[in-house]
């Protein structure tokens, strides 16, 4: 069974992502143009990014106190991806854009991430720069910038990090003073110099296109010379690495950003990750010491602005995680379909004398290929339904639309972090499929979990999406995200209950629907934060653990009816998705009753710990 059958199955058979097209922003598509951008994407993957992943991981960027050295690879990779116009998928026809819906978008995107993710993270971070410009920038920041973006001429950053600022953005120290008396009349906006240090900044330096925009949060001092304290005195800047004029073309002058050195990391090599200098002289501009920016929105706003494309930003995360895991159980799956080990125990034992079975026929190596297919797919499903949902908040009618972004909301830390875990968990099963050769860089499957460890970590760590979750999205506006994903959920259980076979599942997720219902209200009982919020990665596991549990139950639903009316693939397609939903029933979700026994009792033990204990 191929990806691309069970990433069509979602879309047309589940999703109904065909419907779409009778709204006026997508009339002019169809079935057959949505399958042919996934048709090109798949194809330029295939081609341009998979055979050199491997190769951009062992030539991870290096520097010449000079210049940053990437594979030809990478180049040719990035530049195939900006001519395919991906990089303006979702934008209007008249920017140059494809119109297409986010679920499109991101399914397209979702066979880059599976050939080489590391390769794919220019373009990526280049496509959400230039749509952040689209939403606050001015109209000539985005035929200058954002333009040149979606074109591929220039690509683009986010640099929000600093050295001592990651989780608490509200301490970076960049600050940004007014250019000159006339810094307001700039035409390309406010003009301010900045100065600081901007830490982990991906794809930070290269050479694959003639210049680099970044996106810097910095903070401009009030007049008593202090900026204000918090997030409410960040702002955003486009700082350009080779400055532009008015008419996008360069002006040859080099902005004062510079590489101090690139990060060695332990995976997603390919992309280059650097910490960047803004404004501390080593290209003087214009007679000085300081890096240009243009204000984007107004003072103040940076953070709201950074954050604008959020839910989009952390499916996408969320998807890459799901991809490097289907790419994981792809490798496994074909090693154990050829990998001859052991024979099977027979009533009398095992019969030394007969031939070795392939591995695939063990049970336990069974479990760890479902474990992975039941992760994946149903992450998979989890990011395609998120997208799904922002095309309903864009384009949908009203109520519905508005429903979509409450959803939004209470899923989105669930969409960045349950792949980062889970699907981190099944590249770690693929491998052990693989045994001793899982262990050794002769096999894909060690680089798959490298590349997917950094998911837990950036846009938001792990335990920072737990306390969003539970601290916030769970308990805003009296609870109505979580009553409303209730209520769906239960839609579900109501439909499930008059399935045979899917009766018990149904049974299931409503005892843990009710379990996490009366955890939530449990864990903020007291109403003190830090009581609740002490085991708010445990609730984040048990939420993330339901909703899976509950897509699951819809696609089974949805394999089902294609089961009885003899659809294509065909019936061993959709015999695997009941079994995968079925593993996902009676291994994982099971597993929520311990994590919500420590949330809903206000469990004390890592509140109370002391450091000189440890
Ligand atoms: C490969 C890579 C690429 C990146 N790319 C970019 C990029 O392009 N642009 C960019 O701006 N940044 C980027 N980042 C930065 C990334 O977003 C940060 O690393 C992340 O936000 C965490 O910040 P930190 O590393 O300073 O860790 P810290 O914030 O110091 O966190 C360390 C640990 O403490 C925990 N912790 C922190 N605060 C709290 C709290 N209040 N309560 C409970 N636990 C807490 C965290 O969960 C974490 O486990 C990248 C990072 C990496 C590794």
């Amino acid at each position: 069974m191929t990806f691309r059958s069970t990433l069509d199955f979602l879309l047309d058979d589940w999703l109904g992502v065909e419907s779409l097209t009778r709204r006026a922003r997508f009339a002019e598509h169809s079935r057959e143009t949505f399958a042919q951008v996934l048709d090109t994407c798949e194809r330029i993957a295939r081609e341009k990014f998979a055979p050199f992943n491997r190769l951009a991981d062992t030539q991870e960027p290096h520097f010449d106190g000079e210049r940053v050295h990437l594979p030809q690879a990478t180049h040719e990779a990035a530049l195939a991806y900006a001519e395919s116009g991906m990089l303006a998928a979702a934008q209007d026809y008249d920017v140059g854009g494809m119109q297409l819906p986010c679920t499109i978008e991101m399914a397209g995107n979702a066979f880059f991430s599976k050939a080489s993710v590391a390769m794919g993270g220019y373009a990526m971070l280049t496509s959400g720069n230039a749509s952040l410009l689209m939403a606050h920038g001015t109209p000539l920041q985005k035929t200058v910038f954002a333009a040149n973006e979606f074109a591929g001429r220039w690509f683009g950053t986010m640099c929000l990090s600093e050295p001592q600022a990651g989780s608490s953005l509200s301490d970076v120290a960049t600050r940004a003073t007014p250019d000159g008396a006339d810094f307001e009349s700039d035409p390309l906006g406010p003009r301010y110099r900045l100065k600081g240090n901007k830490m982990w900044i991906s794809a930070g330096e290269h050479e694959i296109t003639e210049n680099i925009v970044h996106l810097v949060l910095a903070k401009i001092p009030g007049p008593d010379g202090k900026p204000l304290p918090g997030v409410k005195g960040i702002s955003l800047f486009i700082v350009p690495k080779q400055l532009v004029d008015t008419e996008g073309r360069l002006t040859g002058e080099r902005n004062d950003v510079a590489l101090a050195g690139l990060n060695h990391k332990l995976g997603y090599r390919g992309t280059t990750n650097t910490l960047l200098n803004f404004g501390e002289g080593r290209f003087p501009v214009r007679g000085g010491a300081g890096a240009i920016g243009y204000l984007v929105g107004k003072p103040g706003e940076g953070l709201r602005c950074m954050f604008h494309m959020m839910n989009e930003a952390r499916i996408g995360v969320g998807l890459g995680a799901v991809m490097l895991g289907y790419a994981g159980y792809e490798a496994s799956l074909d090693y154990a379909r050829n990998r001859p080990q052991g024979r099977p125990v027979g009533p009398g034992g095992k019969n030394a004398a007969q031939p070795q079975v392939r591995i695939v026929e063990h049970a336990d190596v069974r479990r760890m290929l479902l474990a992975q297919k039941a992760y994946v797919e149903g992450g998979l499903a989890l990011e395609l339904y998120c997208a799904r949902l922002v095309d309903e908040q864009h384009s949908g009618e009203q109520p519905a639309a508005a429903e979509a972004g409450l959803l939004l909301e209470v899923l989105t830390p669930i969409a960045k972090s349950w792949p980062s875990e889970w699907c981190l968990e099944a590249n770690s099963l693929a491998i052990q499929v693989h045994g001793g050769y899982g262990y050794t860089r002769d096999f894909p499957v060690e680089q798959y979990w490298r590349d997917n460890r950094l998911n837990m970590i950036h846009e938001g760590t792990h335990g920072i999406q737990a306390m969003d979750l539970l601290g916030r999205k769970v308990v805003m506006d009296g609870g109505a995200g979580l009553k409303l994903l209730a209520t769906r959920i239960s839609e579900t259980i109501q439909q499930a209950g008059q399935v045979p076979g899917l009766a018990e599942h149904a049974t299931a997720l409503a005892r843990a629907l009710e379990r996490v219902g009366s955890s939530t209200k449990a864990a903020w009982a007291t109403g003190v934060p830090e009581e609740a919020l002490a085991n708010a990665t445990p609730y984040l596991q048990a939420s993330g653990h339901m909703v899976l549990a509950w897509l699951w139950l819809d696609v089974a639903m949805a394999a089902g009816r294609g089961l009885q009316a003899g659809a294509a693939p065909g019936e061993d397609f959709h015999r695997g998705k009941l079994a995968a939903a079925r593993y996902f029933f009676h291994f994982e979700l099971p597993k929520i009753d311990a994590w919500l026994g420590v949330v809903a009792s206000r469990d004390a033990t890592c509140r109370e710990m002391q450091d000189a204990w440890f």
